[in-house]
């Protein structure tokens, strides 16, 4: 993974908004601190018959506003540091979206890639094992992540309704349809960036139709936001990448067919009619929208001043570092920060979490319809502090999080 410290990274942006909202030394040193973290050792019998341990955390940053909320990461590079700076990414993001949720991540340090099914699945009982007593409907729900899907997460509600000896829906989203998932779900992050982006580039005079895309990471978010944003909003993907690197075509690649190459060959690399690129140089693309759906700090202070794109969506978390941020804003470069563009999976779980204790199930309309409203009124808001106050989104966008939750810890006493 990355090797800027990303909990540092979030730290600064933090900073960024205490003089506008008048936050105190101390009260800033608070909320530089996770509240709670849980630090597990996981053991697991493999298919020959050894036992290994995993390490494995949670960590629930702040919840003033309600519950906690995150995913779940698999990753071989998987750091405490990361999984804190995740944490802060969700309390801010939930609070930004006002959703009377807390901000929360897990993660366990595994390669997905070199195990079998069922030693996923034995991680994933494991782990629940582990955190069960730390998470709940009322408390903290996990949600899918980097290298973890719907399956994992159906292990996990299965195994927390073991222990506690009921079906608990509520425990967990990210599930599949047919056991209290959500419709709209699977592809809500990049549903919601794309909405993010519809409204900016009316602001920024790019028109949409025939835009040139570049999609870094082709998973759950990448590969959505490539499809959505060729099938429904008419841009052209000219590329996109995974961890084995990318692919470019000068006229646009067809989406669905490279999702059938991907299933085909487990890569997106050698794909008919494409050139293959590497990571560095899609970043580096003649684009009009760069979207890095991948993990973070993969646009630093080293590669910048090579990007050509006249805009930055940011549907992966933390995917610019702090000092890139700033080297892009004075080449006048606009980024749609995380917090705000790829709040839609977070919407949705909510979405999901609502239906569960209702035990209800509503159309893909009607969960749409709901996340489209409230993605566009974060956009406003945020853009509307940006323009006034002449500061970057992602100052306005912490300034408007930070300060809801820094209100819900003065309301309850707490500072
Ligand atoms: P995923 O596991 O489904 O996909 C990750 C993708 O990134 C894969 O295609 C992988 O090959 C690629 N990748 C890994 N290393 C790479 C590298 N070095 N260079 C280029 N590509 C690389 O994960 P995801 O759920 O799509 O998450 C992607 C990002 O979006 C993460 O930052 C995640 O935290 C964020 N995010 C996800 C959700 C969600 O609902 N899944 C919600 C909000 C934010």
């Amino acid at each position: 993974m990355a090797e800027q410290n990303l909990f540092e990274e979030v730290k600064r942006h933090l900073c960024s908004c205490s003089a506008d909202l008048q936050i105190t030394p101390n009260l800033e040193a608070v909320m530089k601190l996770p509240m709670r973290e849980l630090h597990v050792s996981i053991p697991v019998r493999m298919d020959d018959g050894s036992l290994r341990a995993f390490s494995g955390f949670r960590v629930q940053y702040n919840d003033a506003l309600g519950p906690t909320k995150g995913g779940i990461r698999f990753h071989p590079d998987e750091t405490i540091d990361t999984i804190r700076g995740l944490a802060a990414i969700m309390t801010w993001k939930c609070a930004l979206h006002n959703l009377p949720l807390g901000g929360a991540k897990g993660g366990v340090i595994c390669n997905p890639k070199k195990m079998s099914q069922g030693e996923i699945e034995r991680l994933s009982r494991a782990y629940i094992q582990a955190i069960s007593h730390f998470i709940g409907p009322d408390r903290d729900i996990p949600a899918p992540d980097v290298y973890t899907d719907s399956s994992v997460m159906a292990w996990m509600m299965d195994e927390y309704s073991r222990i506690f000896r009921k079906t608990t829906f509520g425990v967990i989203t990210g599930k599949p349809l047919s056991l209290g998932g959500s419709e709209g779900r699977e592809d809500a992050t990049a549903r919601g960036g794309w909405f993010i982006v519809r409204e900016a580039v009316k602001d920024l005079g790019i028109i949409l139709e025939g835009a040139r895309v570049a999609v870094q990471g082709f998973g759950n978010v990448g590969s959505h936001a490539a499809r959505i944003g060729q099938g429904e909003y008419s841009v052209q993907v000219v590329a996109v990448s995974d961890s084995s690197g990318g692919v470019y075509a000068k006229d646009g690649l067809d989406i669905r067919a490279l999702l059938d190459h991907k299933e085909k060959t487990g890569s997106v690399r050698d794909f008919s009619g494409a050139r293959n690129i590497t990571n560095e140089e899609l970043i580096g693309l003649d684009v009009d929208i760069l979207i890095p759906a991948a993990l973070e700090n993969v646009i630093t202070l080293d590669n910048a001043s090579q990007v050509r794109a006249r805009l930055i969506a940011e549907f992966a978390n933390g995917p610019v570092s702090g000092d890139a941020d700033a080297l892009l804003h004075a080449r006048g470069i606009p980024i749609l920060p995380d917090i705000l563009c790829n709040g839609g999976g977070v919407i949705v779980s909510y979405l999901e979490m609502v239906q569960n204790f209702n035990l209800d199930h509503w159309e893909g309309e009607e969960v749409n319809r709901r996340l489209e409203k409230k993605m566009v009124d974060a956009y406003k808001v945020v853009h509307d502090l940006a323009s006034r106050n002449h500061v970057p989104m992602r100052q306005a966008a912490y300034t408007i999080a930070v300060g809801r939750v820094v209100k819900a810890m003065k309301y309850r006493g707490w500072v």
